[in-house]
């Protein structure tokens, strides 16, 4: 393994990028990935094991060096920045295992947030692509909009509308990526869609830290529990808990989509909205802003009105665990018995390279069993806004960590990224519940009953409380529960099922494009850019014509049916 400083290496190793002197090839000048940042990459391939996309697809441009090479050659000009190029980086999860794997130092995470901004503004995507993405981004960074979104959602739920969908034959008609938002809506309850958190609620007994919370946008409309434990175990602690009302997105989701001002715009206002708090830390209990919040500083380093402050405020940004695990418990823990499966989330563990603090927290809990997940460093495919605009592959992901869940047979699972809890809720069968960390802190602070035995998976929760059933018990056939007597044995555990993506024909540029691997000689640019330019636009097109006719048909169906169903029947028999 080589661990040598990038200018020991041999120059040959190295990802040399060759291009004129101030000449950025595809990209712009703002901000394009750095040559010194590419060439520090040595194509030792320690990385590939640890990234969902090779291991779902084993293509070399689908994995971090791949990835990597891909930008030297569009630093040097010597690939067009279309499509295929995009889709390229569109698979990539954002998940940072590569970073924490890589032997050399490579920042793939500066990287590819450079890389992003740039496909944003130099490409233009198309228009379903536009639409989907611009129908994530108008919503879910909104709380006001989310909340309307989440009352249909409960009308959607009270109705039982997935079953009626489901009888009827529309839902396999809906595009796939609207199924995918569909299948990952979470139980949506009424009452908590107007629960809003205190502005301060002081520490109990004297203080010895004042903290600023963030709410975040998915957590406090449809986890407000999530919320308002992380408030009670804090002030259990001995925290002054601040929640700035002003507070709105972080700007995660931008960041990591690469929508750039975006991004920066509402890491400004949350900056504003701190400002005056004067608090010691800002506690984020979702791992993927925590992940951005941390960056502030280097994201506004442009800004001469903001980069000090950023660069002050991304300092004091701490996950939860983080506080938790620095303060000397003062609470007193209550037993509670049962097996909790951790799952890192890449944001935090990656990312943040927070990984011990969880685990050390809910360590406290005496009778608590904490235990890892098969295969951690392997997204759950959810990634930010991944598992819906790449639903295949986040659903290969999705399965696959389902069933590492599985193959410990936990009473619960501890999950700090609301993304992640849905995603794996969706595949993971009914029974196991899922809780942010804090939520298991929360109540070993509360007294049980006397003579009652608390355990991970509290009595009282009903399972489609936590699960609602739709999503878990279509793919509880998908998945393997072990016999239990596996624990006792310390047998086998479930291998998990990897399917790899099914390609359509044509219809993906992925299938059309190679790169040898760095043992081979590397070609001045990738096959597939060069080849038969007319027969790859014609498929291209011809793809694109089948997949908006598809999504056209599932649409009218959808519409048909709410007007009446002969119509639907109609489009249907007519081939449409
Ligand atoms: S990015 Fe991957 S291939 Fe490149 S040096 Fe790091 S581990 Fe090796
Ligand atoms: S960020 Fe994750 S998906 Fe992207 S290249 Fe690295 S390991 Fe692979």
């Amino acid at each position: 393994m080589s661990t040598q400083p990038a200018d020991r290496r041999e120059e040959d190793q190295r990802v040399n990028v060759d291009h004129p002197d101030g000449d950025t090839g595809i990209f712009d000048a703002h901000h394009p990935p750095t040559d010194e940042r590419i060439s520090d990459c040595v194509h030792c391939g320690f990385c590939l094991p640890t990234c969902p996309t090779y291991a779902l697809w084993g293509e070399e441009m689908d994995s971090p060096r791949g990835r990597i090479y891909l930008m030297k050659l569009g630093k040097e000009g010597a690939v067009p920045l279309d499509d295929t190029y995009v889709q390229h980086f569109d698979a990539c999860l954002g998940c940072m295992a590569c970073v924490t794997a890589c032997p050399s130092g490579v920042r793939y995470d500066e990287l590819i947030e450079a890389v992003r901004p740039q496909l944003e503004r130099n490409h233009r995507r198309r228009r379903s692509d536009r639409l989907f993405r611009e129908m994530i981004f108008q919503t879910f960074p909104y709380p006001s909009r989310l909340r309307v979104a989440a009352a249909f959602g409960a009308l959607y739920q009270r109705l039982d509308g997935h079953r009626r969908l489901e009888r009827a034959g529309l839902l396999r008609r809906l595009p796939e990526r609207l199924q995918a938002v569909e299948a990952l809506m979470p139980p949506v309850k009424a009452r908590n869609l107007l629960r809003r958190p205190p502005r301060f609620v002081p520490a109990r007994g004297p203080a010895r830290l004042r903290v600023g919370m963030l709410t975040g946008c998915v957590q406090r409309v449809f986890f407000p529990d999530v919320n308002a434990a992380t408030i009670r175990v804090l002030a259990a602690e001995g925290c002054d808990v601040v929640v700035p009302r002003a507070q709105r997105c972080c700007g995660a989701l931008s960041e990591h989509a690469g929508r750039e001002q975006e991004a920066l715009a509402r890491a400004r206002r949350l900056i504003d909205a701190f400002g005056q708090s004067g608090v010691d830390a800002v506690v984020v209990n979702v791992a993927g802003c925590g992940s951005t919040m941390k960056e502030y500083g280097r994201l506004l380093r442009d800004d001469p009105r903001y980069a000090e402050r950023a660069a002050a405020f991304s300092a004091k940004v701490r996950d939860v665990t983080e506080v938790l695990a620095e303060l000397a418990p003062r609470a007193p823990r209550h037993r509670i018995e049962g097996r909790l499966a951790y799952h890192d989330a890449c944001h935090l563990g990656h990312a943040q390279g927070v990984r011990a603090a969880p685990r050390a927290v809910l360590r406290t809990i005496p009778g608590l069993e904490v235990t890892d997940i098969p295969e951690p460093e392997i997204c759950c495919g959810s990634a930010g806004i991944y598992n819906m605009v790449m639903p295949e592959a986040g659903a290969d992901l999705g399965r696959r960590k389902s069933a590492n869940v599985v193959a410990v047979d936990p009473d619960a699972v501890a999950i700090a990224n609301p993304g992640c809890l849905l995603q794996i809720r969706r595949y993971l069968p009914p029974g196991v519940p899922l809780f942010h960390p804090v939520h298991q802190g929360g109540r070993s602070h509360q007294r049980p009953p006397s003579g009652s035995r608390p355990r991970a998976r509290p009595a009282h929760l009903r399972t489609r409380d936590l699960l609602t059933g739709a999503g878990q018990r279509r793919n509880l056939a998908r998945s393997r529960r072990p016999d239990a007597s596996h624990r006792a044995a310390g047998g086998p555990q479930v291998e998990p099922e990897v399917r790899r993506l099914p390609r359509r024909p044509g219809s993906d540029p992925r299938s059309r494009t190679t790169i040898p691997t760095p043992a081979a000689p590397m070609p001045q640019a990738i096959s597939s850019h060069g080849g038969s330019a007319m027969s790859g636009r014609m498929s291209r097109t011809l793809a694109h014509t089948g997949r908006a006719r598809n999504e056209f048909v599932g649409w009218f169906a959808v519409t048909s049916r709410l007007r009446g169903r002969w119509l639907s029947s109609w489009a249907i028999r007519s081939g449409m």
